[in-house]
């Protein structure tokens, strides 16, 4: 996915990626996840899990986010961002507030959901509460038996519960997630309901690799992934 434009690009489709979203609503769950509502003409947009959105976060960058709620009636689009504080998108959101305008592109990307699978087991990390939160209303309403893994750093463990998504364990940075056998571990693999699980993996991208491996040699699950930001790399 692109991630930064050349300036005579910028220029070039300036009219294209022009504002066409209103912030109308900010808050911080907690100082590093920030909520922002925005309001605009989405119509058009077909919102599906796993689909993640494009901000025009800079002049010649662009960053993708993912809808935590859609409400195409009236044409509101809530995003949870993790404020990381190390790169050019995390600042900007920082910063907005209510009446900014912003460019959002329609959503696309990949499918991660696969609704056929009565279990579902959704991995992540602050960059995934939004993908949570859009995928629950489904996961109840469905009936399915899901469970979410967050990965968080320690000022974030309560976000969860303070979203109101159940059915979740907080598992901290250091546990972790990078470590093949420490994941070979988890007591999920002893539970054989798990065993024909979906599995959507999102977030640090290493986490996300490692998760995928241990699944793929014990041979569990249908196995949807999608890293969502990587150590030391600008924008994916
Ligand atoms: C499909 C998709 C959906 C996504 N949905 C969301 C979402 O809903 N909410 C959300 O907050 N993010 C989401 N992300 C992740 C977000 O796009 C990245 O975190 C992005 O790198 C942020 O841009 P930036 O300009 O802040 O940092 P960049 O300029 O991209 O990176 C600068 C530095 O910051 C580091 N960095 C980037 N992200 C993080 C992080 N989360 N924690 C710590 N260090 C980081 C990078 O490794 C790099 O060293 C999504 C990504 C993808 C691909």
């Amino acid at each position: 996915m692109i991630s930064s434009i050349p300036k005579w690009v910028g220029n070039l489709f300036e009219g294209a990626l022009r504002p066409n979203m209103k912030v109308i609503e900010t808050s911080y769950i907690r100082r590093r996840i920030k909520l922002v509502r925005f309001q605009g003409d989405i119509a058009k947009m077909d919102f599906q899990i796993g689909y993640a959105n494009v901000i025009r976060v800079s002049e010649t960058e662009l960053r993708n986010y993912t809808v935590a709620l859609c409400d195409t009636k009236n044409g509101i689009l809530d995003f949870l961002f993790h404020i990381h504080g190390n790169g050019v998108g995390s600042e900007y959101i920082d910063t907005l507030e209510v009446n900014d305008e912003v460019y959002i592109s329609p959503p696309r990307g990949k499918r991660l959901f696969s609704p056929e699978i009565k279990q579902q087991l959704f991995f992540g990390d602050e960059t995934s509460i939004g993908i949570a939160c859009s995928a629950l209303p489904v996961l109840k309403k469905n009936k399915h038996q899901y469970h979410f893994f967050f990965e968080l750093g320690d000022e974030n463990r309560d976000v969860p519960q303070l979203l109101e998504i159940d059915n979740v364990t907080v598992f901290s940075k250091k546990e972790t997630f990078r470590n093949e056998l420490w994941v070979r571990d988890l007591s999920i693999f002893q539970t054989p309901d798990w065993k024909q699980a979906s599995f959507v993996l999102t977030g640090n991208v290493k986490s996300v690799q490692t998760f995928r491996k241990v699944l793929k040699d014990k041979t569990i699950g249908k196995i949807r992934a999608q890293g969502y930001w990587l150590e030391g790399k600008k924008g994916l």
